[in-house]
């Protein structure tokens, strides 16, 4: 069997009991079939993206072994996020949990569903910083 992918997922949360939305949002990706958790990083609070008017969000990352496909990974996660009772609005609306994929292994790809390394990571300094928090326990 091949070498299980390393892959990194953002988690964000800024409707609720947003601290209780994290901690669900990694109990359940740690419960996926064939994924470990290996790390994650501390909870920081950011404002908003894209200039609407809501509340600030609560964001954590976190370090996983996978066997599953980036695309098994993602639909996933996205059942993750409707369990957690995310209802699908204005892209950047607010959101009881939000995950994507940050990166998955070295991959780069870009389909309709998904982009591989998130292209959020050029822009979003909180996602570089979690990304070398995590970096000492991807060896
Ligand atoms: P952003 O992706 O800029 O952080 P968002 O998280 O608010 O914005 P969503 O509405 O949650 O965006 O997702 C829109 C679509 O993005 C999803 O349906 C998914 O197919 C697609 N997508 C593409 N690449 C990724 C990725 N790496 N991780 C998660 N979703 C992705
Ligand atoms: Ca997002
Ligand atoms: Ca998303």
């Amino acid at each position: 069997m091949s070498r299980p992918a390393r892959a990194a997922i953002a988690l964000g949360s800024n409707l609720g009991d947003r601290h209780e939305h994290l901690r669900a949002g990694r109990a359940a990706i740690g419960a996926l079939p064939g994924t470990r958790l290996l790390a994650a990083t501390g909870v920081e609070e950011t404002p908003p993206l894209g200039g609407l008017e809501q509340p600030a969000y609560l964001n954590q990352m976190v370090l996983v072994e996978t066997v599953l496909s980036p695309h098994d990974l993602l639909r996933a996660l996205q059942a993750i996020e409707t369990a957690n009772g995310r209802e699908r609005r204005a892209h950047w609306g607010s959101r009881t949990l939000d995950l994507d994929v940050v990166r998955y292994d070295g991959l780069v790809l870009t389909t309709t569903e998904l982009t591989l390394p998130h292209p959020g990571v050029a822009t979003r300094d909180f996602w570089q910083r979690e990304l070398a928090e995590l970096a000492p326990h991807d060896g």
